[in-house]
């Protein structure tokens, strides 16, 4: 049903158009940390994963 689409289903159909990949997810940058955009915890520039919830970035 058309009218069920979400303005994410339409913001990722966008990127895809133009040839980005919609599935990776980066760190956020907060004030020179990395910041977990999967439970929002802050970490030094020098963490690979989230300490807090184990996200990784590369998984
Ligand atoms: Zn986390």
């Amino acid at each position: 049903m058309v009218s069920a689409r979400t303005d994410d289903d339409l913001f990722d159909e966008f990127l895809t158009q133009r040839g980005h990949e919609p599935e990776v997810v980066e760190w956020e940058n907060n004030y020179n940390k990395k910041q977990c955009p999967d439970c929002g915890a802050l970490h030094d520039s020098a963490a690979s994963t989230c300490s807090v919830c184990g996200w990784d970035p590369f998984r």
